[in-house]
């Protein structure tokens, strides 16, 4: 059997622990999304965006995988879930388990970003069940956020904060499903509680 060693500082609950949520997302991935920002992340990227997202020991909100999945099932004009983060990675094994819940009910499909790269995703000391959540990613973007090579430029780059992160379409078949994109968009949602929350990636706005 694999053996899944446990990252220095992340305590696994059981339950995943989530920063934010947000749906019907256009921005973060093809088609409209469910969006998963999750909590911790220890790549230390200068500028991130997400500074918040870093510390393992906020809990953000806990949840389990089959709510979060029912969540995302809920809204029907979902076609998939991003999940962002943070490092995603950090929680493989639940996420694993939204992928593929959402998968079976409706074929929903899964975005990943990470900081990790494929090859050290896929390598000699990947972040624990890394291999469960890789079966269930349709596109991959990975790679830490380089300052020096933002992609905020029209036709810089799509769905990606810098140049060095690369788009794996793990899934042949979603990727052949895909429009040509041009450029990063980036939305604002203003939720019923009156907070307002930017996402996505320099560049054009969506206006709904
Ligand atoms: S991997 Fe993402 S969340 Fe983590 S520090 Fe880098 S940009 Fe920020």
């Amino acid at each position: 059997m694999k053996a899944h060693p446990q990252i220095a500082g992340y305590k696994d609950t059981g339950l995943l622990n989530i920063h934010g949520y947000l749906e019907e997302t256009k921005v973060n991935g093809p088609g409209i999304r469910a969006l998963v920002v999750t909590q911790g992340c220890h790549h230390g990227c200068k500028n991130c965006q997400n500074p918040e997202t870093w510390d393992l020991n906020i809990i953000g909100e806990s949840i389990s995988a089959f709510d979060l999945a029912k969540r995302i099932l809920s809204n029907p004009k979902h076609e998939g879930v991003t999940y962002s983060g943070g490092e995603p990675f950090l929680q493989a094994k639940g996420l694993s388990e939204v992928s593929r819940i959402i998968r079976e009910e409706k074929g929903l499909t899964t975005v990943c970003y990470s900081g990790y790269t494929y090859n050290e995703l896929t390598g000699n000391s990947p972040p624990p069940y890394a291999d469960l959540l890789l079966k269930q990613i349709d596109l991959l973007i990975d790679g830490r956020y380089v300052d020096g090579l933002k992609t905020n430029e029209f036709g810089a780059g799509i769905f990606r904060g810098s140049s060095n992160q690369k788009l794996w379409w793990l899934n042949p078949s979603f990727a052949l499903k895909q429009k040509k994109f041009d450029t990063n968009k980036c939305e604002i949602h203003i939720k019923p509680s009156g907070e307002i929350i930017f996402t996505g990636f320099g560049g054009d706005t969506i206006n709904y």
